[in-house]
């Protein structure tokens, strides 16, 4: 061993970020195809990861709570922390305002937490531009009829308001090429391993793990 790389140990040291940020994952899809199942069970299995609760307009579901699935609010409100800049991106979707709090998020990944949005695509298009290292995953359900069985399996919408998702499905799937990884929910095991894989991937990126594993580098590297 020279004595270079004992230099490129010390340089390699002293050049590394001392604290490592978190990572920021989208997930999108359209109503129906399994995202909310999908990023519950990663976040059982997953405790590295926070869930970003969205602020909506939409009325609570049976079951849902306040602060749990969202913050639910009136639109005069919502509209008021838009122009107070409350959020890191918000969109109307099927006639309600979702927005995510850019506080949260940012205080999160901050602490080296990673973080999880579950927003449409044109939230995520909003978040790509602001935050270009964030990781975006489509899902897709396995058919149109399997969409709409899911939809109305769910129990949660009333039949208009199922109908109005089954339209607007199109144009969510019509984004899906913005997005870095694509999964198709068809065997529910095998879309979670999808998920957990890409997220062990991202976790892996030489730009993390070189920051991560500074000492063992120094060590490996020490004359
Ligand atoms: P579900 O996710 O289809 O069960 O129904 P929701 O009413 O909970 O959400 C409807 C849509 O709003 C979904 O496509 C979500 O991804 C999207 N959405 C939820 N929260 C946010 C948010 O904070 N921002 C944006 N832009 N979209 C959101
Ligand atoms: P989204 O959050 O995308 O609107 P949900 O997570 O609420 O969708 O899932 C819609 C319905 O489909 C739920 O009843 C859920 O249990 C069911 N579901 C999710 N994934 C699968 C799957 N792989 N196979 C069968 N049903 C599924
Ligand atoms: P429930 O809301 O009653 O828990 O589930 C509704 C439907 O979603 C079930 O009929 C089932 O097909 C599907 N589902 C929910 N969770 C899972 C899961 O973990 N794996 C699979 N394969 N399907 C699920």
């Amino acid at each position: 061993v020279t004595g270079d790389s004992r230099a490129d140990a010390a340089s390699a040291a002293q050049t590394a970020p001392a604290a490592s940020q978190g990572t920021l994952f989208i997930v999108a899809a359209p109503s129906g195809a399994g995202k909310s199942t999908l990023v519950n069970a990663l976040l059982e299995r997953d405790p590295g990861i926070s869930l970003s609760i969205s602020h909506t307009t939409r009325p609570p579901r049976p079951g849902e709570q306040y602060g749990r699935h969202y913050f639910f609010v009136d639109r005069e409100r919502f509209e008021r922390e838009i122009a107070e800049g409350v959020f890191l991106e918000h969109a109307e979707v099927h006639g309600n305002l979702y927005g995510t709090s850019r506080r949260v998020v940012e205080g999160l990944l901050a602490e080296g937490r990673d973080v999880l949005l579950e927003i449409d695509w044109q939230g995520a298009r909003q978040v790509r531009a602001v935050m270009p290292d964030c990781v975006s995953v489509f899902i897709l359900p396995p058919s149109r009829a399997e969409l709409e069985r899911r939809l109305r399996g769910r129990g949660a919408d009333a039949p208009e308001v199922i109908e109005r998702r089954l339209r607007n499905s199109r144009e969510e799937i019509a984004h899906a090429q913005e997005f870095d990884y694509i999964i198709v929910n068809d065997r529910f095991e095998d879309a979670l391993a999808d998920l957990q894989a890409i997220v062990r991937a991202v976790r892996l990126r030489t730009a993390l793990q070189w920051r991560r594993h500074q000492a063992l580098i120094a060590e490996l590297l020490a004359p």
